[in-house]
């Protein structure tokens, strides 16, 4: 798989390592809400299809990239920097408003 680093250019995902999905949200620190924390650490998402996550380009400029990728072909449709993330998030179905 190629990953196109915003600094760096294409190069080979070897050079990249993974971080974890992107859009996760922290429960305030101060809560004792065990199933928050558990799911927070615990749950995953584990798509089948287009998936936002974090690399970190460790064997070059070791930016923070974050990532659109289909999980089925690997396809990468999206990469930006993390902190400026171009893609608008999605709202995941345990952060849609009943
Ligand atoms: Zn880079």
């Amino acid at each position: 798989m190629i990953i196109t680093c915003p600094y760096c250019g294409p190069r080979d995902s070897s050079e990249f390592v993974y971080q974890g999905e992107d859009g996760r949200t922290r429960p305030d620190p101060a809560s004792t809400d065990q199933a928050a924390w558990n799911a927070y650490v615990y749950d995953r998402v584990n798509t089948a299809g287009e998936h936002e996550e974090i690399w970190q380009h460790s064997g070059g400029c070791r930016a923070h990239l974050r990532l659109v990728r289909n999980t089925l072909t690997h396809k990468i449709s999206s990469v930006s920097m993390a902190r400026h993330a171009t893609v608008p998030r999605r709202r995941r179905k345990a952060e849609t408003p009943a």
